[in-house]
């Protein structure tokens, strides 16, 4: 199998922006992200649980992928 990273980026819950946090700094739990495009606070943990949850769809897939053409290889 390749390597493949996954890019997770945080979106605005409001606009849908990428969220860009100041490099090096970290976010905790209950901290509030302020968006760049539309200066709404997001609160980190829902943006963070959306995020999650939209890498593990794309890891599926690509374990999917990854998985038929082992089986293709398999079976031809
Ligand atoms: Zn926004």
């Amino acid at each position: 199998m390749e390597d493949k990273s996954f890019e997770i980026s945080l979106k605005c819950l409001f606009c849908d922006s990428p969220l860009k946090a100041d490099s090096e700094k970290e976010f905790d739990s209950g901290d509030l992200i302020e968006c760049i495009e539309c200066h709404e606070l997001n609160d980190y943990d829902s943006v963070k649980e959306i995020a999650i949850e939209y890498g593990t769809a794309q890891a599926t897939e690509y374990a999917k992928k990854e998985l038929e053409k082992s089986l293709k290889k398999l079976f031809k």
